[in-house]
Formats: C-alpha cells, structure tokens, sequence
C-alpha cells in the first residue's frame, strides 16, 4: 500500500489532532511536522491528552503512526563547534526534540546533518558524530539523516559523507537516512536511473537505513545545489520520473512526504496526492489550487 503524506503544520492548542486533521484533509495516510517553530526553539507542553484521542484516530483510519515523522528545526547545526555555548545549546535542544518526541510516540526525527561553515568537512562529521552520540543515548527514537543539495557548506550531500556519519554513530538501531528527491538531484544524482542510486545507497551505507523519502520536484537543474522545491512535475525532475521513484518497489514501505511549495498561499497537497494516486499528470493542477 502506498504511504503518502506531506508536511503538515503544529500548534500548540490542538497538537497531534490539528496535525493529523489537517493531513486527512489531503487525503493522506502519513505525515511530517515540527513539534514548534522550525525557526526558533520556543516550544509548548505535549498533551498527553490530545496525543491519545489522535493515536486512537489513526488506529480507526489504518494509518501507521510508526511511520508519522517529525522533523528537526532547521536552525540547529551540529557540525558547527567554533562557539562551545551555541555548540553545546544546539545538543541539549535537540536532545529535548528526542524527549519530545517520545512524549509523543513518534520513532523518526528527520535532521539536516549540518554546514561546516568553513571547519571542513571531516572536522564538521566529527562535530556531528559527537553531537548525535550524546543525543541518542538512551531512547528508541532514530534521527533520520537527510541527504543535502550541497548548498554553501552543507554535509551530506554525498552519500560517502552519510556513510561516515552513521559509522561514528554508536548506536545503529537510532540512526538511519531520509532521501530528498529534490536534494538528490541538486546534489549532482541523476533521478531518472533511480535504482542506480538506490544501488549505489546499498553498497556505501545499506539500503535498509533508508526509512524515509521526501518527493518534492525541483525548481533547478541537476548539480545546481539551489535547493529549491517545485511542485510535483512542474520541475526539472518531472512527473513521471517522481512517480517511478514513488511507486518503486524498492521503496514500497518508506513513507512518502510532500514538501512542495504552497500555490497562492494555498496547500497543493490534496490535489498532489490525488494525482499521484491517479498516475496522470495534471498539467492545470496550479490553476486549480489557487482558483
Ligand atoms: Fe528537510
Ligand atoms: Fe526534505
Ligand atoms: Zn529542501
């Protein structure tokens, strides 16, 4: 069966039920969120209230809460070590991120591995190896790491870079990797033989870390590393390789999250999916969302 969802918003009054209603307004069956501001690391209580009404939801509907992801915010960089204080606040946020997650049974945190931001990029692994080593003690949760676009000093762009991560991390049942279809091909990867970088992922780090895949289009060429999403077949990737990629059976259980842009300030995920489910490309789908 087909995991798709997208990224959805969380605040602070209706937390996991807001989360959850919104994604089944999309039609979806999974879905992502900050458990705050991806920007800042001002955060509320969980209710443990209002996470029990939605798990109950989500049994009713069928829907895998093993497979709901939370994402990391983006502002936290791990690989950057040159302040000890903005270094060490960075671990401890996001070791309560872990805690938070917990609080609300999620396993998968999706994290940007981080920019070296000049140290280099074995001193930047190092500083990430060490981070994650004091965040993962401890807890059933797995942090994800996503591949990159390679923008300025970004690590992970490079399936060797991920490799090195995850062999410096002490724990392997708490560390995996989240694929961005959009970053991939930033990064320099050719989308369209897919199960030649699926191969290359099984023979550097090992398909069975990947239990994830963001689907997003790209608004820029292969090796750009612009990192900019564009809306399901309206990018440089294309509608028909995404629905390869979607519908790989290699990839069968992985949950799929849109993180496509927003037309006019609206959502696009509810039409996405429904044209992803379809299989046919909907050339007036941006005229229909903003209509
Ligand atoms: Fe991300
Ligand atoms: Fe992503
Ligand atoms: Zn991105």
């Amino acid at each position: 069966m087909l995991t798709i969802g997208s990224h959805v918003s969380f605040n602070n009054k209706d937390q996991l039920l807001g989360s959850l209603e919104e994604a089944l307004s999309y039609d979806a069956n999974t879905f992502m969120f900050y458990t705050g501001a991806p920007q800042n690391t001002m955060r509320s209580k969980i209710d443990p209230n209002i996470t029990k009404q939605a798990i109950a939801i989500m049994k009713n509907k069928n829907i895998d809460y093993s497979k709901v992801i939370v994402h990391a915010p983006y502002i936290i960089n791990l690989a950057n070590n040159k302040e000890d204080s903005k270094y060490d606040f960075s671990i401890k946020f996001l070791k309560e991120e872990v805690k938070r997650c917990e609080e609300l049974g999620i396993k998968y945190m999706v994290l940007h591995p981080g920019s070296h931001v000049g140290l280099g990029i074995d001193e930047g692994i190092n500083n990430i190896i060490n981070a994650l080593n004091i965040i993962l003690k401890d807890t059933n949760v797995v942090i994800l790491l996503e591949t990159m676009a390679g923008k300025g000093s970004e690590i992970g762009s490079k399936f060797n870079e991920i490799k090195k991560i995850i062999d410096g991390v002490n724990s392997k049942n708490n560390i995996g990797i989240c694929l961005d279809t959009c970053h991939l091909n930033d990064s320099g990867y050719d989308i369209s033989a897919f199960d030649q970088i699926l191969d290359e992922i099984d023979q550097t780090i090992g398909l069975s870390y990947v239990k994830c895949i963001h689907i997003n289009d790209s608004k820029n060429p292969i090796s750009s590393h612009k990192d900019r999403h564009e809306n399901i077949g309206f990018g440089t990737l294309g509608f028909d390789n995404l629905l390869k990629i979607i519908y790989n059976p290699r990839l069968e259980n992985i949950p799929k999250i849109l993180e496509t842009p927003y037309v006019d300030d609206k959502p696009p995920y509810k039409l996405e999916i429904a044209m992803i489910r379809n299989k046919v490309f909907d050339p007036h789908l941006k005229s229909k969302i903003s209509a």
